[in-house]
């Protein structure tokens, strides 16, 4: 451990195990996890990334952020891959890529930099008040706390590139405001969702049109999945793969989300 690592270990406040610090040949294990920074110990504030709750005075707190890939037939097939040999993928977007959009108003979301194929991914989100390893699919959805409507913006042209390259697309999925989001509705008022209309409009115009029934992978399936390849915790969300239809938007334009069951979510890109 570096002087560096150790002030670092100090501040966070988390106790050092004696033979780390003496530098002991055999020392016990260090945490597993991460110190956690509370207001009182950092060097400075970080924002947390957090979305309303429906009907609560308390947000839900944003951990991570998974989105899962092709998990409707027909934008997998439109996407260049045979729906009916590829389990599930999953990657992250960066927790603060979250952009609430509040029920009843349109809010504003940047064009970010560097595309020249902007693309909506209208999905069901689901987010986790439990998490755990190797969840069974029986229990999977014991683990949300409710569901919201989300955009996987993406970069489209900067993904195929980088796709094409055989390099990490990252940069097409994982940048600022990435991930705009509709307040989380409780299960309790809302259930879960099995089926229902998934529709995402343009100026008032259909793009994208199918039903949830069409995953692929069932949310609970999702979350059993990713719980094999990682511990899920409370505060993770899942995007939940987007129907076929994807295509581009430009400034000025106003996508309206809607699935059955939660109120729509209006974003005009600036
Ligand atoms: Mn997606």
């Amino acid at each position: 451990m570096t002087d560096i690592d150790r002030r670092h270990w100090l501040r966070s406040g988390v106790a050092l195990a004696a033979g780390a610090a003496a530098g002991c040949a055999s020392p016990k294990p260090e945490p597993s996890v991460a110190p956690v920074a509370t207001n009182a110990n950092t060097l400075f504030d970080v924002p947390r990334p957090a979305v309303p709750i429906v009907g609560s005075t308390v947000v839900f707190p944003v951990r991570r952020i998974y989105c899962i890939g092709r998990n409707y037939a027909a934008h997998s097939r439109e996407m260049g891959s045979d729906p009916t040999r590829e389990p599930p993928f999953f990657f992250q977007k960066p927790s603060d890529a979250v952009q609430p959009v509040p029920i009843g108003r349109t809010i504003d979301h940047p064009y970010p930099s560097l595309t020249k194929n902007y693309h909506y991914e209208l999905e069901l989100v689901a987010a986790l008040e439990s998490g755990g390893r190797d969840i069974p699919v029986a229990r999977a959805l014991d683990c949300v706390h409710g569901y919201a409507v989300g955009l996987d913006m993406t970069r489209r042209d900067l993904q195929r590139a980088m796709g094409d390259q055989k390099k990490p697309w990252e940069i097409g999925k994982s940048f600022d405001h990435a991930a705009p989001i509709g307040p989380i509705h409780p299960v309790g008022e809302v259930g879960h969702f099995t089926k229902g209309a998934i529709v995402l409009k343009v100026n008032g115009v259909v793009k994208q049109s199918a039903d949830l029934s069409q995953m692929i992978w069932s949310v609970a399936e999702q979350i059993a999945n990713l719980s094999q390849a990682f511990e899920l915790f409370p505060g993770d969300i899942i995007y939940s793969g987007t129907p076929e239809n994807v295509g581009p938007v430009v400034v000025g334009d106003v996508m309206l989300g809607h699935i059955d069951g939660l109120p729509d979510i209006s974003v005009k890109v600036v």
